[in-house]
């Protein structure tokens, strides 16, 4: 794992701790987002992995620790997002994130070019003076939806109940990139998939790899050699192992990875 102290930081999460009605989801974690790196969260269904990248993008605020976004000019140091209004923010602006199910993702009632323009219309919204029209903001829809494989010629007309679930997944992926953010938080974007329409996410998420900072929650470690440099194990809200996904696939030091790795060639 690559570390140039401080300088290509552009998450940092130190020691978060959430409960549920004092049962804890995610204890005492951390880890660093790099700038063009990809990390895999990895781990079996309740072991945290949502509780944990959803305090990291500041949808979720922890019961303890802090996370720090560093944010886009380069000298703006680093900045504790829930004592920060303003990091917050520039976290949200700045990131974009996928889910598992596409279609809870898009509405139902908007065209796929829609979708995809219409965080570009929100952002000008908010920031009132300098808004982009809708043509140029459906000009950049377009491209993105190019730029996940999606003629928008063809798709950008159809509604989500006309897409495949991978189509789908495709225009929530283009939805999320067309920000230009700086970091994506893919959670589990391929779960609600079949085989091939996996392979394409793959292949689009791949794409991105080294272009911009990925946090991908996974439920496989082969999978995560093709999207991620690096990985953390989960396994009831905890770290059980960190390194590089190369490492920790050939030589894996807790034994509760060792199951996951022997479990996944089943
Ligand atoms: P994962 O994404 O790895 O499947 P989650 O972060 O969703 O795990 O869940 C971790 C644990 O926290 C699980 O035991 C889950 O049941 C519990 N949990 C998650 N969200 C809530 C919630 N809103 N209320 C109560 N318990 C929750
Ligand atoms: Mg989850």
């Amino acid at each position: 794992m690559s570390d140039n102290g401080k300088s290509d930081a552009i998450l940092r999460v130190s020691h978060v701790t959430k409960c549920y009605r004092g049962v804890p989801a995610v204890r005492d974690v951390s880890f660093t987002l790099r700038r063009g790196r990809s990390l895999a969260v990895i781990g079996e269904s309740g072991s945290g992995k949502t509780t944990l990248t959803s305090i990291a993008l500041g949808l979720l605020r922890p019961d303890a620790g802090s996370v720090e976004y560093c944010g886009g000019a380069e000298d703006s140091g680093s900045t504790s997002i829930f004592e920060d209004p303003a990091a917050l923010l520039r976290l949200r602006r700045e990131s974009g994130i996928v889910h598992q199910d596409p279609f809870a993702s898009l509405d139902p009632r908007w065209s796929a070019l829609r979708s995809v323009a219409e965080p570009l219309l929100a952002r000008g919204r908010a920031q009132r003076a300098r808004g982009i029209s809708r043509t140029e903001a459906e000009r950049q829809a377009a491209q993105a939806l190019q730029s996940v494989g999606l003629d928008p010629r063809v798709y950008g007309v159809r509604l989500p109940m006309d897409l495949s679930g991978g189509q789908a997944q495709r225009v929530a992926i283009a939805r999320a990139l067309v920000v230009r953010p700086r970091l994506l938080l893919a959670d589990e974007p391929m779960s609600a998939l079949d085989v091939t329409a996996r392979l394409q996410i793959l292949d689009v998420l791949g794409a991105l790899r080294g272009k911009v900072a990925m946090l991908v929650v996974l439920h496989d470690l082969g999978v995560a050699q093709r999207l991620a440099d690096d990985v953390i194990v989960m396994h009831h809200g905890e770290v059980v192992e960190r390194g590089t996904v190369a490492r920790v696939l050939t030589h894996p030091h807790d034994p509760y990875t060792r199951r996951l790795i022997a479990a996944a060639t089943l």
